[in-house]
């Protein structure tokens, strides 16, 4: 262990310990907190935001991170975690501290507009606060990019380090030309999906109960982690022995299901992370996409098939039988696999998933590197949705309005979500090459399946970005050929659709 790296370690615990307090928060913001504790509990998280922000970016901390960068005794661990915490001071530095906090004030009023212009419809409302949060990301990664390097590039690293503009463009083209006319091809096909059984007056028990045991099923700990309610779904971590998650009930049986599944997978990519790396910089998935990759891989390759639900179907049917005990396994698998365009993204099937964020791609690409003005918007939106999905948003709260990420001034995120699916598929292939992956699934075997992704991804947390992962586990560097090759196997044989020609991707 390296002098330099201990001395600046108690002030990394720190920072750490500050921001778990932090994330506590903000989960019980989310799932029990009462209503009115908002604004008091919000002068505490101030506190605590400006202790952390202390903590990590102080000229003690700063000489430190600069001995330890030239210390040549750093363990690789020790080296990832400098080279995090450098990352975070470089962001700090570039930007002027009084722009810094004029923008931290700026985003949290712009997502309070923009929550209300979508309740009453209004992107006029929203337009110029969006129009100002656009002009700081532009100006911030001015301030931020190395020489030569695009604006939108650096956004993009924030999520997903190793991808840039060129291999995006590259991947939504492929995209484009591939999901796009199979898409259409679904739609003209003459095989009816029934899944009118997944609606229903479903108790919150049932699908609490069904919903813990298929946490449990695809390797989320109990005794590590808990399940609550939340409007949306989502996963906090706190360190690899408490992961949370939450889940929704409504009348939409395939709903929690799949969210459950779905948070699963990313809490046992948590849980996974090794016991040297947790509570450190290095301690949380490699990226959002790689995140992402799991949570799709939980709930979409492996969840919707048929193989994951021979073993445990019949304890769904037990669980929900006035609905399910005439429907057969078959019809189930065929119902939660439907694909049908919609305009909204998180209730998007796997299909046509990433058509939303294609379109999403394209517009802050503009936003960012182009010309496109904020008011614009919705019509480019419009437009595209028909282009893509072959549907049209009546209004903005069902279009452009729908999503939170651009008020918080997060462009580059939601590239992520479709990488997430490739980087799944890609993994899949390979695994198929290394284990009877269908076999094991049928003989309810999650677990070796888990042990493989612990193994390869889950147990680095960030000591390697998401493309270094793939190439270490496929042998092979990104190649989102495999996501396509994998929805049109699935699409063509659920649709019945003839299969391409030989010479065709
Ligand atoms: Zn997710």
């Amino acid at each position: 262990m390296s002098k330099q790296f201990d001395l600046l370690k108690p002030h990394l615990d720190r920072a750490m310990a500050l921001q778990t307090a932090m994330v506590l928060f903000e989960w019980d913001n989310e799932t029990l907190a009462p209503e009115k504790a908002g604004e008091l509990t919000g002068n505490v998280i101030g506190i605590l935001s400006g202790e952390y922000f202390q903590a990590v970016n102080n000229d003690e901390v700063k000489e430190l991170v600069k001995a330890c960068k030239e210390d040549n005794d750093l363990t690789c661990e020790e080296k990832a975690q400098v080279r995090e915490l450098s990352k975070e001071l470089k962001k700090l530095d570039c930007i002027p501290k009084e722009e810094y906090q004029e923008f931290a004030r700026l985003a949290a009023d712009s997502a309070r507009i923009w929550s209300i212009a979508k309740k009453e419809d209004d992107f006029g409302m929203f337009a110029p606060v969006l129009k100002k949060v656009v002009e700081f990301q532009k100006k911030f990664a001015g301030y931020r990019a190395m020489e030569g390097q695009k604006k939108y590039d650096v956004l993009l690293h924030d999520f997903e380090p190793g991808f840039t503009m060129e291999l995006l463009d590259k991947f939504f083209q492929m995209i484009k030309e591939e999901v796009v006319p199979l898409l259409k091809a679904v739609k003209a096909s003459k095989v009816l999906i029934r899944d009118e059984f997944l609606s229903g007056d479903f108790t919150d028990e049932q699908q609490e109960k069904i919903g813990c045991f298929l946490a449990e099923y695809v390797g989320f700990d109990f005794s590590k982690g808990v399940m609550a309610t939340s409007a949306h779904p989502f996963t906090t971590n706190l360190h690899n022995k408490d992961v949370r998650i939450t889940t929704h009930y409504n009348n939409n049986l395939d709903s929690s299901l799949f969210s459950v599944i779905h948070e699963a997978g990313h809490a046992v990519y948590e849980l996974g992370i090794r016991d040297d790396l947790t509570q450190t910089l290095v301690g949380q998935g490699a990226s959002m996409g790689m995140h992402e990759s799991q949570s799709r891989f939980f709930e979409n390759i492996m969840g919707r098939s048929r193989s994951f639900w021979v073993p445990i179907y019949q304890k769904l049917q037990e669980a929900f039988p006035k609905e399910l005990s005439e429907i057969g396994l078959d019809s189930f698998v065929m119902a939660v696999n439907k694909a049908e365009p919609g305009l909204i993204r998180t209730e998007a099937d796997e299909l046509t998933y990433s058509l939303h964020v294609l379109i999403r791609y394209e517009l802050e690409k503009e936003l960012i590197e182009g010309e496109l003005d904020v008011e614009e918007l919705p019509g480019m939106w419009a437009d595209k949705y028909e282009e893509y999905l072959g549907i049209r948003p009546e209004n903005a709260r069902e279009g452009v309005l729908q999503d939170i990420h651009w008020s918080q001034g997060s462009f580059g995120y939601f590239p992520s979500y479709a990488l997430g699916s490739a980087f799944g598929a890609q993994l899949y292939y390979h695994m198929k090459e290394e284990m009877d992956f269908d076999g094991l699934l049928e003989e309810g075997n999650v677990q070796v399946i888990c042990r493989y992704l612990k193994e390869h991804i889950h147990q680095y947390g960030k000591l390697k970005d998401s493309r270094t992962i793939l190439k270490d586990t496929t042998g092979e560097d990104f190649n989102p050929e495999y996501y396509i090759k994998y929805l049109k196997e699935k699409y063509q044989s659920l649709y019945q659709l003839k299969q391409a020609a030989p010479s065709d991707r």
